[in-house]
């Protein structure tokens, strides 16, 4: 393939020794075969592959860290542009800036800005790309701080259908930068993300709670209680899912960004409640706590999703939630609860793409298990826990949390947005020459 002389960056194709690993992404559910795979080394790299498939008029897949559910970083047949080559991280610790590569991971990102104590709100799996992550909104331990992900994005480089490369941030192009805080890989490829730090650590108070499945639903009142009351320093997950013993329980995992010193009383009631399973909260290093989630999610495993945010943890929400996790088909499937609010609930919903800040928590059913012939039973499992709690959520959900949902889906993840989105996109990427994402459709289409 010519493109393989035109960049300095690597073409993986069908045959080559690399090819099986390069088109797996993190979910074993997607199984595609691109035409190649252009492993970009530059932004150069990037324009020249954008060029070369507009050229050959090949279908393109952007990959970042490739954790996305519905599998939007790869294709069949067609070419995916790589990222994982663009890994410069370049820190201004008097400035508490960072500008990063399109393809860092948040272990890479974290690590590199703790050594200057600093950190921004990130992913909780190392593993996850700082690309995907932070256009969808990105919610993570810091938010109830420091806003989502895309709320400390100071500026981006981004490469257009056009080739045309971009500088872009609230005086430049300031309707892309808008559309990029929320509005998905739809508008170009990002090479390089500018965000704000803060000083994180290097130790924070933090760990997991546990309870048994008996104590599950005055425990989960109680957190919600907790979370209704909670200042911004204070961070607790909620989730149901199974212990080391074989039996589903209760779990909370809770982050406070405070002094030490101040840290403890504030999850303090936490410890009190009930007679916990298991109580594992201590001063951990930051980078440690981004790793705490790591072992639940190894890459590869078969997994599916369905998600929408909650106004209010309801009496018979819980009481939903606790019965479907008795009937859980998979040790691996987590019912998780996330806590919003805080500094993300603050910012305008239309002040950037990411419009959901209002909802108390995100909920998240993340089926997951190993062997194919048991697909359809926990697809069947998450689907009908998903329409059990439909009536009792709200109709939004996290772009980054979506599945191959249809279109009426990535208009719930857009909300107010979404027309505005439809602008941006008619502006930026008429021809809709990134549409392996969330699509957006540019304005003006013809109607599905
Ligand atoms: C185990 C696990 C835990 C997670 N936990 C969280 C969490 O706590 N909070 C949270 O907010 N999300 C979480 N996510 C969801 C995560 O935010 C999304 O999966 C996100 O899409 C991952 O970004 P990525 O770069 O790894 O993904 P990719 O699959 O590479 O990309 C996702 C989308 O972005 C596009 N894209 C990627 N890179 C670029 C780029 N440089 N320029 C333009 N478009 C690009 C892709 O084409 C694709 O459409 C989690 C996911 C997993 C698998």
């Amino acid at each position: 393939m010519r493109l393989a002389a035109e960049i300095t960056g690597q073409v993986i194709m069908p045959g080559d020794a690399k090819y099986e690993t390069a088109r797996r992404v993190w979910n074993g559910m997607i199984d595609r075969r691109p035409a190649a795979i252009a492993r970009c080394a530059t932004a150069d790299d990037v324009a020249t592959a954008i060029a070369f498939a507009a050229d050959e008029r090949m279908p393109v897949a952007v990959r970042g860290g490739a954790h996305n559910i519905a599998g939007n970083a790869t294709c069949d047949d067609g070419l995916v542009i790589d990222l994982a080559g663009l890994k410069r991280i370049e820190v201004d610790r008097n400035a508490r800036r960072v500008r990063a590569g399109g393809g860092v991971n948040w272990g890479e990102f974290d690590h590199a800005t703790q050594q200057d104590g600093l950190a921004t709100t990130g992913g909780l799996m190392p593993s996850t790309g700082i690309a995907g992550f932070t256009l969808g909104g990105g919610l993570g331990h810091l938010m109830r701080s420091y806003g989502l992900a895309c709320d400390n994005l100071l500026s981006a480089e981004v490469v257009t259908a056009a080739g045309a490369r971009l500088q872009v941030d609230a005086e430049h192009h300031p309707d892309l930068f808008w559309a990029l805080r929320g509005g998905g890989g739809n508008f170009g490829v990002v090479t390089e993300f500018e965000f704000q730090l803060h000083e994180v650590g290097p130790k924070l108070l933090a760990g997991r709670i546990q309870h048994s499945l008996a104590d599950a639903r005055d425990a989960l009142r109680f957190y919600r209680d907790v979370c209704a009351s909670a200042p911004d320093e204070l961070i607790v997950y909620g989730s149901l899912a199974t212990g080391p013993d074989g039996n589903p329980r209760l779990g909370w995992r809770a982050v406070v960004h405070a002094p030490l010193a101040h840290a403890e009383a504030l999850v303090a009631p936490l410890r009190a409640f009930g007679s916990p399973l298991l109580d594992d909260i201590r001063p951990q290093r930051y980078l440690d706590i981004q790793r705490i989630v790591e072992p639940a999610f190894p890459p590869g495993r078969l997994n599916y999703w369905k998600a929408n945010f909650v106004d209010e943890l309801s009496d018979e929400l819980i009481g939903i939630l606790v019965d479907a996790v008795k009937r859980v088909p998979s040790p691996y499937t987590i019912i998780a609860i996330e806590q919003m609010g805080g500094a993300v609930a603050r910012v305008a919903e239309t002040a950037t793409a990411f419009q959901h800040r209002r909802p108390a928590f995100s909920l998240l059913i993340l089926s997951g298990w190993v062997n194919p012939a048991d697909t359809d039973v926990n697809v069947a499992w998450a689907r009908e826990l998903w329409k059990l709690t439909s009536p009792l959520s709200s109709p939004a959900v996290y772009v980054n949390y979506l599945g191959v949902e249809g279109q009426q889906r990535v208009r719930d993840a857009f909300g107010v947005n979404h027309e505005r989105l439809t602008q941006v996109k008619q502006k930026y990427d008429p021809g809709n020459f990134f549409r392996f994402n969330q699509n957006i459709e540019p304005a003006g289409s013809p109607s599905p």
